[in-house]
């Protein structure tokens, strides 16, 4: 028996407390707590790091707040495009889609390509054919509309600026009140194995295709029993150009750092030094877990077999 952690994360960026209400800060405790309790209550019942943070996800991705499945952000297009990824560290399995439209659950298509596909990465047009063959669920557009996603679009649409969800470099004031964000799970469950997923609509107003760092395996998403399960959220460019959750397992194996060492490494020194906005979430086999953000904030929170539990907004 181990000991057994569930920790998420609902985005990071300039979430600071001034810009908050009351309500909308409940709103997320809430979110993030229901959807933390859904991952534990799996990894209480003996469940694997993989369902567990499965149960996480979909809720968050139900959930209109963040941008991931319903709510995610629009693309230049006015579209939205999804990326998820899942990675078990017991055997190094992987799944990930990108460019996913009218999935309801992106992690459950990314789940379904790591288990019964002989593929660990689908894009696009082929990604949803997967989806239609293994029955996964499908919504019509308007499932995933968000009047506040589709505002934050529309004030940078005309422009070849495109944002962290919680962030605007350039119209800081108009994002003001727009903070909300991919999501992402980690888990250390009963038997010591751990797992790794993250969520994500991406980035607002992305365009040709682009890819973040979500669903690339080593760079938003990574996990190895032998290491750390790692689900990241931020700018995700920077992420791609650090491999930055592999970056974490490599400092753990080669250099014999701990999760939250090296987590810190990661993120308050290689992707600030990139200007690299964000942060991460970390579990190793022993249970142990670590939260790293560079930004204001990042919606966050963990809960552990020693009755530890933490719901977190600002740095
Ligand atoms: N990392 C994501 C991306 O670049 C965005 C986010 O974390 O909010 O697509």
């Amino acid at each position: 028996m181990s000991n057994f952690t569930m920790v998420i994360h609902g985005g990071a960026g300039t979430i600071l407390k001034e810009d908050m209400t009351p309500a909308l800060e409940q709103a997320y405790s809430n979110a993030l707590k229901t959807s933390l309790d859904a991952g534990y209550a799996v990894l209480e019942n003996g469940g694997t790091a993989v369902n567990a943070i499965k149960a996480s996800i979909v809720l968050l991705e139900d959930n209109v707040l963040f941008n991931a499945g319903r709510g995610s952000v629009f693309t230049k297009k006015g579209v939205q495009e999804m990326d998820a990824a899942i990675m078990d560290g017991s055997n190094l399995s992987a799944g990930a889609v990108t460019g996913v439209r009218n999935v309801r659950n992106p992690i459950e298509l990314a789940t379904e390509v790591m288990r019964n596909s002989n593929h660990v990465f689908l894009s696009g047009k082929g990604a949803n054919d997967f989806a239609i063959k293994q029955g996964i669920k499908l919504e019509p557009d308007e499932y995933f509309y968000s009047a506040f996603r589709y505002d934050q679009w529309k004030a940078i649409r005309d422009s070849d600026t495109y944002s962290l969800d919680h962030t605007n470099h350039h119209l800081e004031e108009l994002m003001k009140d727009k903070k909300f964000g991919t999501v992402g799970a980690v888990a250390c469950d009963a038997n010591g194995n751990i797992a790794a997923a993250t969520s994500t609509g991406g980035m607002t107003n992305k365009k040709y295709g682009r890819i973040g760092d979500s669903p690339v395996i080593g760079c938003g998403t990574y996990a190895n029993n032998k290491t750390c399960a790692i689900s990241c959220t931020g700018h995700g460019e920077i992420f791609i150009r650090s491999v930055a959750a592999y970056d974490v397992s490599c400092l753990m194996e080669y250099k014999g750092m701990s999760l939250q060492e090296a987590m810190e490494k990661v993120v308050n020194e290689k992707l600030v030094s990139l200007q690299g906005e964000g942060g991460m979430i970390g579990v190793d086999s022993n249970g142990n877990y670590a939260m790293v953000l560079n930004s204001a904030g990042m919606y966050r929170a963990v809960r552990t077999d020693k009755g530890f539990e933490q719901v977190l907004i600002y740095k």
